[in-house]
């Protein structure tokens, strides 16, 4: 199983830099020297260049194998290159692959019918996109849809959809005016209008930013990339209840916590099982490594016989590759895949191993363990973690599990994320654990 295998000549020549008499200049160059003179800046990068991955496992071009609890940031869902998902899209790349939206092929009803019947089970209906970004500009179109039907008393649309600190909705225009951090923001004046940040579980601070314009609130139900913060049960009772008295919308942010990796086909079940939401988004694990996002949109009336689905009608929305037949077969795949074999039943067992086990270290510079099922923070005390200038303790940590064969995604200044495949087994959870503390106590000392 932990056998290093030797990369196939044709990944380790043209993407490597090995290539010997080639014509092409590109092909001496190592690939981070590629990526500094041909890919725009935008990402702080890691120096891993990794070619192949199979289950929990990733290598790297130099043949080093890690144990990967990042997973693309809790994308692949079941492990690198499952056999499952890997027969889907190479079936359905033989079969049809894209027809646009002018069309119903089968598989994108199919997939929506999944989502509904057996995961969402509320009814409603989806739209198809092809990230999270995209899925949370569809639910911030659909608000002002609703503002358009249900306007203020003196008739002028409702907009506005309230969000919360330290949340993170995407990088398009519109998701990232609705994400509740500034440094998503900096320099990119003027925003998109219409969204307000509040302190998340705060329910009097909610309760008063209220106003006529108001249209929707938007939330994740466990906060990803700000940290690894879960909402309280109360709270999201206290935003249902809000939603109701105000004629808002509830929208749901499931794109990180969503099928099956908190431990429920929803996240906000794990918290507020009674909640029943009118929109929800998806991304990240929903396509275990294909690009496909969704969101969906409740039946439930909102006038006399108007569903809240039917406010985006013919020609208010699309995206020519949203849901086209390759994606849908391979997501189809991998919800199929978790529903069956209970993987979110997995998750939470995990997520009992890994807090046993590592409250069972004592580690003082591990201050808390946040998060539910295989959406996991492990806080770190930043006064225990030598940091030089302009790292935070998060990378320090991040950058050592590296080297130490684990590969974990930061969340925030002074979290680290555990975001191992829904089928992750004991044995690698305690390899990834092993690694964890040795690290942290030579880091630590
Ligand atoms: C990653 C993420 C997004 C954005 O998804 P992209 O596919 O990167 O556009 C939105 N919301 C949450 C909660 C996320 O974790």
């Amino acid at each position: 199983m932990k056998k290093v295998s030797v990369i196939p000549q044709f990944l380790a020549l043209p993407f490597c830099g090995t290539a010997l008499g080639s014509a092409l200049p590109y092909e001496s160059m190592t690939t981070p020297d590629l990526y500094k003179q041909h890919v725009l800046p935008t990402y702080g990068r890691f120096p891993l260049v990794p070619v192949r991955g199979a289950g929990c496992r990733l290598w790297d071009d130099a043949g080093n194998s890690y144990l990967d609890f990042c997973m693309g940031i809790a994308v692949c869902s079941l492990g690198h290159c499952h056999p499952l998902l890997v027969e889907a899209i190479r079936y359905q790349a033989g079969q049809l692959m894209h027809v646009s939206n002018l069309y119903q092929h089968p598989l994108q009803a199919e997939l929506a019918a999944e989502i509904n019947e057996h995961h969402v089970k509320i009814p409603g209906k989806i739209f198809f996109s092809n990230s999270g970004a995209e899925a949370n500009d569809g639910l911030i179109k659909s608000a002002r849809r609703f503002g358009l039907k249900r306007p203020q008393s003196n008739g002028a649309q409702r907009y506005e959809v309230l969000t919360f600190l330290q949340s993170f909705h995407g990088r398009t225009l519109g998701s990232m005016a609705a994400t509740g951090q500034k440094k998503i923001h900096e320099g990119f004046d003027p925003l998109l209008p219409g969204f307000r940040y509040l302190p998340f579980n705060d329910i009097a601070a909610l309760e008063n930013a209220i106003r006529p314009e108001t249209a929707a609130i938007l939330l994740e139900p466990i906060q990803g990339e700000g940290g690894v913060n879960s909402a309280t049960p109360e709270f999201i009772r206290a935003v249902a209840d809000l939603c109701k008295k105000n004629d808002l919308l509830l929208f749901f942010d499931e794109v990180q916590a969503g099928f099956g990796r908190c431990g429920d086909a929803m996240a906000w079940r794990m918290i507020a099982p009674e909640v029943k939401p009118d929109g929800i988004s998806w991304a990240k694990g929903m396509g275990g490594g294909v690009p496909i996002g969704s969101f969906w949109l409740s039946d439930r009336a909102i006038d006399d016989d108007t569903p809240l689905s039917s406010v985006l009608g013919p020609g208010s929305h699309g995206s020519t590759y949203g849901g086209n037949p390759l994606v849908c077969a391979a997501s189809l795949a991998v919800l199929k895949e978790i529903r069956e074999k209970e993987l979110a039943v997995n998750a939470i067992l995990q997520e009992v191993r890994i807090r046993e086990t590592v409250r069972s270290w004592n580690l003082p510079v591990i201050t808390e363990i946040r998060g539910k099922g295989l959406l996991l923070g492990i806080g770190l005390d930043p006064e225990l973690v030598p940091t030089p200038e302009g790292k935070t303790p998060a990378l320090v940590v991040v950058n050592e599990l590296m080297k130490n064969g684990l590969l974990a995604p930061p969340a925030g200044p002074n979290t680290f994320r555990l975001l191992p495949p829904l089928n992750v087994t004991d044995t690698e959870v305690d390899e990834a654990l092993t690694i964890v503390k040795r690290t942290l106590q030579s880091l630590v000392k």
